[in-house]
């Protein structure tokens, strides 16, 4: 995604309606590395604006899904994320405490099906989700 001023240039350029709910959005999403869930940012949301709408979140988080200015990821922790990163990268999934974490510098041209298995599948694109445990989840003490 773009920066929050970027974002509501685009939107008027876009002719869409630039409101304090998107802007606020835009706002929590800009650099946000956590790879935040609907709820997670509709919670920061309200810090700022209290009256927002859980209804208006997922409406924004879906325009700028749209627009392609945001990831929907699923990686298995029970609710989808949002990842304003929309470069290509990869994730690390922490199994304790659902934390998500950005990998880049993965060469996956190099992650191929055995022939065998390919049975007639065309392969579009390779994800990576390393799981285990963060850092702050792992005992204290242990290294690595
Ligand atoms: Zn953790
Ligand atoms: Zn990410």
């Amino acid at each position: 995604m773009r920066t929050a001023a970027e974002m509501t240039e685009l939107y008027r350029q876009k002719g869409l309606k630039i409101t304090p709910q998107r802007q606020c959005i835009f706002g929590i999403l800009e650099a946000n590395t956590t790879h935040p869930t609907a709820d997670a940012i509709y919670e920061s949301a309200l810090e700022t604006m209290p009256s927002i709408s859980r209804k208006t979140v997922y409406t924004v988080l879906h325009e700028l899904n749209e627009l392609g200015e945001l990831l929907t990821l699923d990686v298995g922790t029970g609710s989808l994320r949002f990842d304003p990163n929309v470069e290509r990268h990869h994730h690390t999934v922490c199994r304790k405490c659902g934390s998500v974490g950005d990998v880049r510098g993965i060469d996956t041209a190099r992650v191929r099906m055995p022939a065998s298995e390919q049975v007639g599948f065309e392969v579009e694109e390779t994800e990576v989700i390393f799981r285990g445990i963060c850092k702050l989840c792992r005992p204290k003490g242990r290294k690595s």
